[in-house]
């Protein structure tokens, strides 16, 4: 089958939890097959078993669904010309690949040692000349092979790329990139126990699967120069490359496992939303008018075919939790509460018994406060605990001398109290006939009833707490 269509791939390999690096990947792949109208294809990169923590990919399936990131094709959404999509279920293709290889003679059995090689490699270093693979095993006889295949001598492909001359990789950031040939080594295509490189398997997909893009980071682009070489043995049409800038802690170092945010499950833990998250990472290092963009918008607005993101780019946590509240305002309620509700269970189990409804007025009474779900657990604390507050602390707010005449007002209005408007009328009254200011007297009140100096209006939060809990509230400290 052969179309005009752009097809890209995300090809994870299941080795670590989803990280911002491959999450950033897996949505420009998205965006921009979305936007061309094409194909966004998942592979999974399954060839090494021993580091293979999700061998079915369920997790990397499911964190991109929560993200909203839909593939066309992939696990469990297979097309045939195409299929499988696990690395691991291809070996018979890689093999007849590498055959066509041989037939080619582009490619040599190499029987050295890994310590022959790391022999040869630190004499390089030592000569100040860079390590290359000095081709020995290129030139052995016919007669040499078949001696050392009946010994079981382990050996490797590896392929033999021209040793002068550039590679050439076409860029759709960088431009044209050229890559001195005389600097790369024989590069090997499998492995001593029979099994294949990434860069041979990932090659032989991309082709095989006619991807026409490969949007990847820019930690990869040795790995291009070398498959571009490898297109070329096959006789195949190179893809077009956009080299991801790397994604840099605030010391400018490569984002790793140490910084908060790297891992996808860290963020959404701590209450991201997979709008801000990939908000974020679609605008990250651009420049935009409009920033907060749901996947629809940035498939409209982000200009693929004019990119300028060359260099490290910053990993901005303030940036993204600003987003993350902008996002969490967006929310319509109704989607809201669900996504808040692990959150308040966790720490409040009684809330389980609550009414939706009173539930439901509770979260929205804050949710604009919120830079992350996590936050819920504080700005709630109120309704469900009772505040640490001493008569004290609370009149600390007020000159002694007026303290007196205040509690009395106080007393006076617990006894009386019929609503939270009338006891706020009565309030603003007592604050004009003492001569303290509105916002002072109020403040005492909010810390008496929440513990606290913050949090939605003091009408409301009264009116959550219902009467029985203010009258208590106020008379602990009254
Ligand atoms: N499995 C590779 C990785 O996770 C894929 C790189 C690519 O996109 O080609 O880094």
């Amino acid at each position: 089958m052969k179309t005009n269509q752009v097809r890209v791939r995300f090809a994870p390999s299941p080795t670590g939890m989803m990280h911002l690096g491959n999450v950033r990947t897996a949505l420009l792949n998205y965006l921009f097959a979305r936007q061309k109208n094409g194909s966004f294809v998942i592979r999974i990169e399954d060839t090494d078993p021993e580091r293979n923590f999700d061998p079915t990919a369920t997790k990397i399936i499911q964190d991109l669904s929560w993200l909203n990131l839909n593939y066309n094709e992939g696990p469990f959404k297979e097309i045939e010309t195409y299929a499988p999509y696990f690395q691991s279920q291809r070996t018979i293709i890689y093999q007849e690949n590498l055959d066509i290889l041989k037939k080619k003679e582009l490619v040599y059995r190499c029987f050295c040692t890994a310590e022959e090689l790391e022999k040869k490699r630190q004499r390089a270093i030592a000569l100040r000349v860079a390590p290359r693979y000095d081709r020995i095993c290129a030139d052995i006889s016919e007669h040499t092979i078949q001696e050392f295949l009946k010994e079981g001598k382990p050996f490797i492909w590896r392929f033999k790329i021209p040793h002068q001359g550039q590679v050439t990789i076409t860029d759709l950031a960088h431009g044209i990139i050229n890559f001195d040939l005389s600097h790369f080594s024989d590069f090997p295509l499998t492995r001593a126990d029979g099994s294949f490189t990434f860069i041979f398997a990932n090659c032989v997909d991309d082709f095989l699967m006619e991807i026409t893009h490969i949007l990847r980071g820019e930690d990869h682009l040795t790995n291009t120069a070398n498959q571009v070489l490898l297109f070329k043995a096959f006789d195949k049409p190179e893809p077009l490359y956009w080299h991801l800038p790397i994604i840099c802690n605030v010391e400018g170092k490569k984002l790793s496992k140490r910084d908060f945010g790297f891992s996808l499950n860290d963020l959404k833990n701590s209450g991201f939303l997979p709008e801000a998250i990939t908000n974020y990472l679609a605008i990250i290092g651009g420049s935009f008018e409009q920033e907060i963009m749901d996947l629809e918008e940035l498939v409209n607005q982000l200009n693929f075919d004019q990119i300028n993101s060359t260099g490290n780019i910053r990993y901005d946590v303030e940036k993204l939790r600003w987003l993350n509240h902008k996002w969490i305002v967006r929310y319509p309620i109704e989607k809201f509460v669900p996504l808040v509700l692990p959150f308040i269970y966790e720490s409040y189990p009684l809330a389980k018994q609550f009414n939706p409804d009173k539930m439901q007025q509770l979260i929205s009474l804050v949710k604009t406060e919120l830079t992350t779900l996590g936050d819920i657990v504080p700005a709630i604390n109120f309704y469900f605990e009772e505040p640490i507050a001493t008569k004290e602390g609370v009149l600390s707010h007020l000159p002694e001398g007026q303290q007196v005449d205040f509690v009395h007002a106080i007393q006076g209005f617990i006894a009386s109290y019929s609503d939270p408007a009338q006891f706020l009328i009565d309030l603003k009254k007592v604050s004009k006939d003492l001569s303290l200011s509105a916002k002072a007297v109020f403040t005492v009140i909010r810390f008496a009833v929440t513990g606290v100096d913050k949090g939605p209006s003091l009408k409301d939060t009264m009116e959550i707490l219902g009467k029985e809990t203010v009258l208590k509230r106020l008379k602990q400290i009254f």
